[in-house]
């Protein structure tokens, strides 16, 4: 199995229609931003309203570190559909604890990123975001009894009209997390964050879901740049003598053991005894320990890209995630690495949810940065194919149409042909 659920509408619903039919659930749209973010806020605000909101009105929860001031009230207010609420983030969920932050190895560890090039690295203000993101941004007052939230960031652009309430589908088909985009994480931010994470596996003794596999390197059924092609490799023989001295031999004899799956990936026999024999060899000389069930199994960095993000709350205020931000959080990783919340959701989406919960929003498009999902680039799963008279033209704000956005990206997750 691997992530392929199916949309939840093909074609357009009316959503007017859909709107007064449906009752709105406990969800709204939830945004971190500082007050010097009005203008990108609003561009977020808007096109989320023209393609969404302008029907089911969702309500927009601001979450800030400071005050909002009087102008990114005024602004917001005249754009919303839905009902506003302002929140203050307490100073203790914004910062790492008084004697840590105020310590000469905090300021130097961090700054110490900067130094050492890791992207946002030094700036403690990051640090307190993806803190924050990761440990209490589902228990803040405003959020904590939602159902469901839509992360939304300033300077975020969706590109197709959604005429049905993405909230309603994901609890009428039992999803607890939909995302748009994945990507690979950089390896210089989170460079314990796995092993961690396996260690609270073990010690917690976690029953692993299917979706595990998206994440580790160990994996079966999930193809992409971790598989290989057997007819690429010159010397297949160094190959595993490197995988096997670098004591990945699971991963080794998961490879031999899929061996007659797939023609282009044969190996030849007479190299699969002699392998085997190797590495019947080193597993006994392996130590029984946490490193022997892990030892061939690394982060593959790739992760859900969290700014956005329409998931169950109940996700993040479970105990076992609380459990497992806690374990986090007493590792210190938070300022000693630069973790971004995206690893941490998505990890934790791998140890606590099955695949089936986990939706693929691929009829959302949608651009973050320089990065998108469009899903015209999946023309096997579009939804809608819009026809030509639609593509790169502006339309009045009542009509409904999938619109084409930028060149394609290579998803790491996804098998999508
Ligand atoms: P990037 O997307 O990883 O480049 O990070 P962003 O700068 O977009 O930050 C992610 C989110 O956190 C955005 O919604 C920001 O507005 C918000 N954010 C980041 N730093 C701060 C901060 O110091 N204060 C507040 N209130 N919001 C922040
Ligand atoms: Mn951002």
């Amino acid at each position: 199995s691997s992530l392929n659920d199916d949309v939840f509408q093909y074609g357009c619903r009316d959503p007017i229609m859909e709107s007064s039919k449906n009752k709105r659930l406990n969800a709204a749209f939830v945004v971190l931003a500082r007050n010097t973010e009005i203008d990108g806020v609003i561009l977020s605000m808007r096109s989320l309203e023209r393609r969404f909101n302008q029907w089911f009105n969702y309500p927009w929860i601001f979450l800030n570190d400071e005050p909002f001031n009087d102008e990114f009230k005024s602004r917001v207010e005249e754009v919303s559909s839905g009902e506003i609420n302002f929140g203050l983030i307490n100073s203790l969920n914004w910062h790492f604890p008084n004697n840590l932050e105020n310590s000469p190895f905090f300021n130097e560890v961090v700054e110490n990123q900067g130094d050492r090039g890791i992207m946002y690295g030094n700036m403690k203000s990051y640090h307190n975001m993806c803190r924050f993101y990761s440990g209490f941004f589902f228990e803040h007052p405003l959020i904590k009894d939602l159902e469901f939230y839509w992360r939304v960031e300033p300077d975020v652009e969706f590109y197709c009209d959604l005429t049905y309430d993405p909230f309603l589908e994901m609890k009428k088909n039992n999803k607890k997390y939909g995302f748009t985009i994945t990507i690979k994480e950089l390896i210089n931010t989170v460079p314990n964050l796995f092993k961690l994470t396996n260690k609270f596996i073990i010690e917690n003794n976690i029953k692993l879901p299917d979706t595990w596999s998206l994440f580790s390197n160990n994996m079966k059924f999930f193809k992409g740049e971790n598989e290989i092609n057997y007819k690429d490799v010159k010397n297949l023989d160094d190959f595993f003598r490197n995988l096997i001295k670098n004591t990945k031999y699971n991963y080794a004899k998961n490879v031999i053991n899929n061996n007659n799956s797939d023609n282009d990936k044969q190996i030849p026999s007479k190299l699969l005894s002699k392998l085997n024999k190797l590495i019947i060899n080193h597993s006994n000389s392996l130590p029984k320990s946490i490193n022997e069930k892990f030892n061939d199994e690394s982060y593959n960095l790739c992760h859900f890209w969290s700014n956005f993000e329409i998931a169950s709350n109940e996700l993040f205020t479970s105990p076992q995630y609380k459990a497992y931000y806690k374990f986090l959080e007493d590792s210190n990783g938070f300022f000693t690495e630069r973790w971004g919340d995206a690893p941490i959701h998505s990890l934790a989406a791998g140890m606590f949810l099955n695949l089936s919960e986990i939706h693929y929003f691929r009829d959302i498009g949608y651009k973050h940065s320089t990065i998108g999902h469009c899903p015209y680039n999946s023309p096997n799963q579009l939804p809608y194919i819009p026809s030509d008279k639609f593509k790169h033209q502006v339309l009045p704000q009542d009509e409904i149409y999938m619109s084409e956005i930028d060149p394609p990206i290579k998803n790491p997750l996804i098998n999508s042909n």
